[in-house]
């Protein structure tokens, strides 16, 4: 489930559709999680669909850490990639806001993150930007990342969240809160998207 404060806007004539604060969002604040109404596909399932969908999901799902394609039901599955997004995740099934977030901001994120089926060239117009988005980027940049989410983290009980009562992983997030556990890598989510990809060989391009 994206924020509430947000809403569908035309990103660029190239790009399509993106996804815009309507309020400020500041930072720490869980911009999108993970919900019992977002449908998870096994590759199985799938591989039992008609091919026609293949490209619908392919588009629209991203690949979580169990390797389920996960399609949201809300428009969170039009976030637009950025080499310096908004909004990261640690290795839990939601994301935050890395920086506070004006009204009229595009929410963004690092598809490097999202266990990419294939690689693309990228050109967000960044300082930061990769040229280059991998499906091995969660690998090769995870420990950056995770430093970059761990200040965020620690504001998640300072701001508003409008999405915590839907959130499913309280007890870990608040145990990294309390320091008793460390904040989970976002390796935690990372798959092999090859392997995943041999057994649909109708998706493999
Ligand atoms: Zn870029």
């Amino acid at each position: 489930m994206i924020h509430p404060d947000t809403e569908l806007r035309l990103s660029n004539p190239q790009i399509g559709l993106g996804v815009f604060a309507t309020r400020f969002i500041p930072k720490g604040t869980l911009t999108w999680v993970r919900d019992r109404l977002d449908q998870a596909f096994a590759p199985a399932a799938i591989a039992q669909l008609p091919s026609s969908y293949h490209d619908i999901l392919l588009k629209y799902s991203f690949i979580d850490g169990r390797g389920h394609f996960v399609l949201c039901w809300d428009h969170a599955r039009f976030v637009n990639h950025s080499c310096n997004p908004t909004c990261r995740s640690a290795g839990y099934d939601f994301e935050m806001a890395m920086r506070d977030i004006e009204p009229g901001e595009e929410l963004t994120d690092d598809y490097g993150s999202l266990n990419l089926e294939w690689g693309f060239d990228c050109s967000c117009g960044l300082r930061a930007c990769r040229r280059q988005v991998r499906p091995g980027d969660l690998l090769t940049y995870a420990d950056d990342w995770d430093r970059i989410v761990a200040e965020p983290f620690k504001l998640i009980p300072t701001v508003p969240q409008p999405l915590w009562a839907f959130l499913d992983e309280k007890e870990p997030v608040e145990a990294a809160l309390a320091g008793t556990t460390p904040i989970a890598s976002v390796r935690r989510n990372y798959v092999d998207v090859a392997e995943i990809l041999c057994g649909l060989p109708s998706l493999d391009r």
